[in-house]
């Protein structure tokens, strides 16, 4: 027997269907755990957690792949040389960049280039 006091919602236990014994809440046959209103905005919360969450792994692998890309293209037999080398790379870059002088103007500004690109002024 069910009392209106009580959650209408089947639970199982001992093998066997019961209701729930818990308090209904007010203006509700159900508990609050099995409140249908209560369920749908816990699905959506948890949803929209996990498409966040998965949002952010594939920005994290697009940006992973992208960077191991781009070293294999340089270096396919020792990529990770480049990816430990970058910074050393554009040392030397700068370097060229800014005694002109001393180098030929075109590869004074690949090395301009190269920079603008390395430190986001110029979009591929
Ligand atoms: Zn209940």
């Amino acid at each position: 027997m069910v009392s209106k006091e009580t959650c209408s919602h089947r639970i199982f236990r001992d093998f066997s269907p019961q209701h729930c014994s818990k308090k209904v809440v007010d203006g509700t046959v159900f508990c609050k755990i099995h409140n249908p209103e209560y369920i749908k905005e816990k699905s959506r919360k948890s949803r929209e957690a996990w498409d966040a969450k998965w949002q952010a792994e594939k920005s994290s692998r697009t940006l992973a792949d992208a960077a191991v890309n781009g070293c294999k293209a340089m270096n396919p037999g020792n990529p990770l040389a480049v990816a430990q080398n970058i910074k050393g790379m554009v040392t030397a870059l700068t370097a060229i960049a800014s005694c002109g002088g001393n180098y030929p103007g075109d590869v004074v500004d690949i090395a301009k280039q190269a920079l603008a690109k390395v430190m986001g002024e110029v979009k591929e």
